[in-house]
């Protein structure tokens, strides 16, 4: 056994399907009576059934939020929250929404209340980034850790098949970096591999049928242990790859993790045999990076850089981004690798 840190953070964590109709008596145990419900545009009619739950404890609700959090919006619904009085944010949607009340949790030290209807995870960390001038910044803040995390399948069944499979393949990124990241440990490897290994078994369902609440339940219980997992351990090369290029080229970030992630694996995988039999035991494979190539064929999700619109001539330029900071990463970096790491992603060949 090696030695290791563990560090649990806090944070009331509430599963269920139909779980949400008791936001209100949960929201009342935090202490919160001015909660402020963020959404997209698109998930207006889940804010407003949020709002109706939560009845007089809502004063209003903010549905600007927008991907990768832009700082001028985040100072716009700064201001909303403030001139509303509100004490508490509860965010219902994705990544997106989840990150926009974080921001101005961060502004305000008020709590975030987190209903997630994506598998991404963000609701279980203490990480935000915000966009200025084009450039994404992350910060880790214990203040924008969501206090409270209802975990309701049913806000999921909505959620188109064609996202469902990226997301949770999302979320299963975070699980495989976990396994090799400087700070894993026992605890964390057991969530990681168990959290792929509920996501892995249930996307293909979801993809398929939807609206089968069994299956939703299992990937949402495996997003919230990925997204611990996400949580607690620092991310490496395959995290860094898909921020390049989210923020560099401006690709889609689930789509992007899909695709990216079975090479990240494949580069990896002589430098961390353990991680990579704990990915492919719960994936139900003998290889890891094949067993990851292959579930995104399940979920029917791109498999190549090149059908998510990037140019061939952009490799060079995304190889050299990716490696001018040193970062740790259980293989060492070089930039020959990582070009031949993007020149398989991109024209999607299933790794060796
Ligand atoms: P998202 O929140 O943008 O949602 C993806 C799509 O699904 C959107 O089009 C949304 O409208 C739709 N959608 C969501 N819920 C739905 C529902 N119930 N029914 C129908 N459609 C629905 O995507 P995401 O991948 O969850 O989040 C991405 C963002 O989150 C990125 O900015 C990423 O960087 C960030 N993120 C942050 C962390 C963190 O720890 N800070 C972790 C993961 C992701």
């Amino acid at each position: 056994m090696h030695n290791f840190v563990y560090e649990a953070l806090p944070g009331r964590v509430v599963f269920g399907a139909g779980r949400r109709e008791r936001l209100a008596e949960e929201v009342a145990e935090l202490g919160a009576k001015k909660v402020l419900v963020f959404s997209t545009p698109g998930r207006r009619a889940l804010a407003e059934e949020m709002a109706g739950i939560l009845g007089p404890l809502a004063v209003g609700i903010h549905d600007k939020a927008v991907m990768h959090v832009p700082a001028e919006l985040a100072a716009e619904a700064c201001e909303a929250a403030e001139a509303l009085g509100a004490d508490a944010y509860l965010a219902v949607g994705g990544g997106t929404t989840i990150g926009l009340a974080k921001a101005v949790a961060m502004a305000t030290g008020r709590p975030v209340i987190a209903l997630p209807t994506t598998y991404s995870g963000s609701e279980m960390t203490a990480i935000l980034g915000v966009t200025e001038a084009g450039v994404k910044r992350t910060v880790v803040d214990r203040r924008v850790l969501p206090r409270l995390v209802i975990y309701d399948p049913e806000l999921t069944l909505g959620l188109p098949a064609a996202v469902s499979g990226v997301s949770g393949i999302n979320g299963i990124a975070h699980a495989v970096e976990a396994l090799y990241g400087e700070r894993a440990n026992p605890i964390t490897s057991m969530t990681a591999e168990a959290g792929i290994a509920a996501l892995a078994r249930a996307l293909p369902a979801v993809v398929r049928a939807p609206g089968d609440l069994e299956a939703r339940g299992q990937a949402l219980y495996g997003a919230w242990l990925c997204g611990s997992a996400l949580a607690a351990v620092d991310m490496a090369l395959h995290h860094k790859l898909c921020h390049v290029l989210g923020g560099s080229f401006g690709l889609p970030h689930a789509e992007t993790h899909t695709i990216v992630l079975p090479h990240a694996a494949a580069y990896n995988r002589p430098a961390a045999p353990e991680a990579m039999a704990r990915v492919a035991r719960a994936l139900g494979t003998e290889d890891a990076p094949s067993g990851l190539y292959d579930l995104a064929l399940a979920v029917g999700a791109k498999t190549a850089l090149k059908d998510l619109g990037l140019a061939e001539e952009d490799l060079d330029r995304a190889a050299q981004i990716a490696t001018q900071n040193p970062y740790r990463n259980p293989r060492p970096i070089t930039r020959d690798g990582i070009r031949a790491l993007l020149d398989d992603a991109y024209h999607g060949r299933r790794p060796a």
